[in-house]
């Protein structure tokens, strides 16, 4: 029997699945860029990215990807010799340190390990000790895709706040922005960076710095700043093309303008919260069960702190590796590899796979990756609980 028919399900986290109007409205031919009607839609897409972010501050696109806007918020904000303290719960945030360090910036690094959120004690402790304000920014991401973590924003963020402690809080929202609840002015978040394409549904290509005003007076002093980082022209252009420092990405644009009216004016960005709040709840359920023999583990025990748009799941070595093998060449289903979960016995993570479950997805999606682990787990030989796909059903009929 061939199984090559229909469409393949790309479910790693990151890029997404791209929506078929996202991708038709990429088909077409290149706009005049100095036709003030593509300014005017560049208008309303900053207008939707600062909704979908909770913010009033300043939105700068950048051409690049996540690792671009690393290094961009470090530019704006700081200068060699600073020092900033990374929160790491997973590979993501000391990966954001690593471009700090080569830049000349001191990193410090609380390590929360790979199965936790930030311990908000422990990082309250640390900054009371800090008491000559060395510590200019604090860097920590929303959802670390690698361990799937989720750490609560808003409690860092309350966390900093009761210790007086001056530095700007810059959260990493690439895993997440467009999945997961983000109030970024209410939060009192300073910096904040993403991509677009992971819950933004476009392709790779588009970062995104947000700043606040506390942000832009201290990046005034940044002496790291370059031509083509500087996000002060970005916000503030003179002319269309300073928004980009040169060519717009206007293909990029026509992709998350109909993303954008997606999430933000037909869904509405409450219930893709919601709905993505559901969905993962759904594939909890079924990991409940298939792990009722041990064997399938979810990374992150405590459903409180476990991502919305990405699952990472342990099993004996390389189970993982055979089942996003097996599902990839019989299914059609792709599953993501574990990234960063290394350990002695299991040095290239083969027993872990990951569940990307963030933007264009919907229950009948989700019941067809599930159902194709199933069959995966069934193929393999894995030991596990009965009914799992049942008790995702479930869940999902009360949506
Ligand atoms: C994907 C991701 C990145 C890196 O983004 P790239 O576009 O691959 O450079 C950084 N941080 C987080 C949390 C991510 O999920």
């Amino acid at each position: 029997m061939t199984r090559f028919f229909g469409r393949h399900h790309i479910a790693i986290p990151g890029p997404s699945i791209l929506p078929d109007r996202v991708i038709q409205a990429i088909n077409r031919s290149a706009p005049d860029i100095y036709d003030p009607e593509l300014a005017e839609m560049v208008h309303g897409v900053i207008k939707d990215l600062k909704t979908v972010a909770g913010t009033d501050g300043h939105a700068a696109i950048y051409i690049c990807n996540g690792h671009g806007v690393w290094e961009g918020s470090l530019t704006n904000l700081l200068d060699k010799g600073d020092k900033v303290l990374v929160l790491a719960t997973g590979i993501f945030a000391p990966g954001w340190g690593g471009f700090a360090k080569a830049l000349g910036i001191e990193t410090e690094t609380l390590d929360f390990g790979r199965r936790s959120s930030v311990d908000t004690d422990i990082l309250i402790e640390r900054l009371s000790q800090d008491k000559k304000h060395e510590f200019k920014a604090i860097l920590v991401v929303q959802v670390d895709t690698s361990t799937s973590v989720r750490n609560d924003i808003e409690a860092i963020s309350k966390a900093i706040q009761a210790t007086g402690h001056p530095a700007l809080l810059a959260v990493d929202c690439i895993a997440s922005l467009g999945c997961e609840k983000f109030y970024m002015d209410e939060w009192n978040v300073d910096v904040m960076i993403t991509g677009s394409q992971k819950g933004l549904m476009t392709p790779p290509g588009l970062g995104f710095i947000y700043f606040n005003e506390r942000a832009r007076n201290v990046g005034k002093k940044a002496e790291l700043k370059t031509p083509y980082w500087d996000w002060e022209r970005r916000v503030n252009p003179e002319e269309f093309y300073q928004l980009f420092c040169g060519t717009a990405p206007t293909h990029h644009l026509f992709a998350l303008r109909e993303a954008l009216d997606m999430i933000v004016h037909e869904e509405g960005l409450e219930q893709t919260w919601q709905r993505h709040s559901k969905l993962a709840q759904a594939i909890w359920s079924a990991f409940d069960i298939w792990n009722s023999e041990g064997q399938i583990e979810m990374n992150i025990k405590d459903r409180k702190y476990r991502s919305h748009s990405v699952s990472t799941i342990k099993m004996k070595p390389p189970n993982g590796k055979l089942l996003r093998k097996w599902t990839k060449e019989n299914t059609g289903l792709t599953l993501g590899i574990g990234l960063g979960m290394g350990t002695e016995e299991d040095p290239d993570s083969t027993g872990f796979f990951r569940i990307g479950h963030m933007g264009h997805l919907n229950p009948n999606m989700t019941l067809g990756l599930l159902g194709s682990i199933e069959v995966g787990f069934e193929h393999l030989a894995i030991s596990r609980g009965k009914g799992a796909v049942e008790s995702a059903a479930k869940v999902i009929a009360d949506m």
